[in-house]
């Protein structure tokens, strides 16, 4: 029996019509790669974002062509132009009239309508391209298969409806030998709206269908040839990663590594599903593979970067010897659907930086006045910008001896703000002055892999 492959190609693997095709060329030389997940074109979502948070009759011209030039360059070296100019021309026609209510009045519902556009266009011409080379390509709308919850913007799967929905309209494509090219990033409510997973999604699309379908694993095609030991663009002598595994690649994404959204491991994780990540413009330099148990397992993995983080320190002179401070500062984090990453506390602080991975696709901003004004209520509150997350990732780094001196003899010379080392086998981070971060990272670099 032959494999399944679900492929994912991110934004800039479908930017223009040169990339497209170094798309279609590894999908038609894969004969396991029979369900395609597209991005929207590159630049295309942030577009479609500023257009639903509102914007004046000018902009609104602006991007509405910029948006066209994308598309159409691509359709201009099509063979076949009349019916998919059409097409992206009725869906360009809707992206006119969304923006219009949206610059009356947005809303989250209309936010998500309106921005699941960029994937609609992508897959419409890619789905044309593959045909003109004479494969079996079908386009199919990913909102007839992926059912969700109504939290616009985040909104979260219901994997037994996906699953059915899959298992009716996506089966019956494979087994009549067709190549299912469809979205990424949306999904649809109960309601009948359209739903976006959250910015990045598209990669939790591809991992989710590979798991209702019983997929063997899950290709993203991205703009790098895998996972790096750093952002090679930080440390020009960093090495790619051949194997790692899925609780490495998790920290390594949650603390800053662009190549994987965190949560696209989530349903791959959990149904043991193999991701590779490769560049989709070279194959043929490889990529990574993220597995559940690969072997061997360093003591040093990788280092990642998140830049612009947020600080928060609170104090209260009643957490001395106090109970319920912690129970309460989360309570109204929780409320304000803010998620935390690193947190110390002290006998009368703690300190706590916040995790934007969760963000919605609009974008807004976390730390709201309403956020502050409750927890000056019961604390003192401090706000510190312009710090980055410096995490290193790495196996039982918590159980071995002599870890905590090699990193701090590496960081000698650096103020390091805060550090939480020991709630993680996988992962020791520190928290750095944003204009630190890079020297930090070639010196932990240079130090633990060159
Ligand atoms: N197009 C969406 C975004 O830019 C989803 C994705 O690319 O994964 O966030
Ligand atoms: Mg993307």
């Amino acid at each position: 029996m032959s494999k399944l492959s679900v492929a994912k190609f991110g934004g800039t693997s479908v930017a223009n019509f040169d990339a497209m095709t170094l798309c279609a060329n590894i999908v038609t030389t894969d004969p396991n790669t029979r369900v395609v997940v597209l991005s929207a074109s590159a630049g295309v979502t942030n577009y479609l974002v500023e257009l639903a948070n509102g914007c004046d009759k000018t902009r609104r011209t602006e991007i509405l062509e910029a948006v066209k030039t994308i598309q159409y360059n691509i359709i201009d070296k099509l063979q076949e132009q009349a019916q998919i100019r059409a097409e992206i021309d009725t869906l360009l026609n809707h992206i006119t009239a969304l923006a219009e209510s949206a610059s009356l009045a947005t809303s989250d519902a209309l936010t998500d309508e309106l921005i699941s556009h960029g994937e609609m266009m992508s897959t419409k011409i890619f789905t044309q391209l593959c045909v003109e080379r004479g494969y079996p390509a079908v386009w199919v709308d990913v909102r007839d298969i992926v059912a969700t919850d109504s939290q616009y913007g985040k909104a979260v799967p219901n994997d037994e409806k996906t699953k059915s929905q899959a298992d009716a309209i996506l089966k019956p494509l494979l087994s009549a030998g067709k190549v299912a090219i469809t979205q990424g990033f949306i999904g649809r409510n109960d309601e009948g709206k359209t739903t976006t997973l959250g910015r990045g999604g598209s990669d939790y699309s591809a991992a989710l269908l590979a798991e209702v379908l019983n997929a063997d694993d899950v290709l993203i095609w991205t703009d790098v040839p895998g996972i790096y030991t750093t952002d090679p663009r930080v440390v020009p002598n960093a090495q790619r990663i051949d194997t790692m595994a899925f609780n490495e690649a998790a920290e390594m994404a949650t603390f800053g590594a662009k190549v994987l959204h965190p949560a696209t491991l989530l349903p791959a994780v959990r149904s043991n599903i193999p991701v590779y990540v490769g560049s989709s413009k070279a194959p043929e330099q490889g990529g990574t593979w993220v597995t559940r148990d690969p072997q061997p397992r360093p003591t040093f993995r990788a280092i990642a970067l998140r830049r612009n983080q947020t600080l928060l320190t609170l104090s209260s002179l009643s957490m001395l010897h106090a109970k319920g401070f912690l129970a309460k500062v989360f309570t109204i984090l929780a409320k304000h659907n803010i998620s935390v990453d690193v947190i110390t506390t002290s006998e009368v602080s703690i300190a706590v930086t916040l995790d934007k991975t969760g963000s919605a696709s609009s974008g807004a901003d976390m730390l709201s006045q309403a956020l502050l004004d409750e927890l000056n209520e019961h604390c003192h509150v401090q706000v510190e910008n312009d710090l980055a997350l410096v995490a290193i990732i790495g196996n039982n780094l918590h159980t071995q001896a002599g870890v905590a001196k090699q990193l701090f003899h590496h960081l000698e010379g650096f103020n390091i703000r805060l550090i939480s080392y020991g709630a993680s086998t996988n992962n020791v981070c520190t928290l750095v002055k944003n204009q630190e971060a890079d020297d930090i990272v070639r010196a932990l670099h240079a130090g633990l892999f060159e």
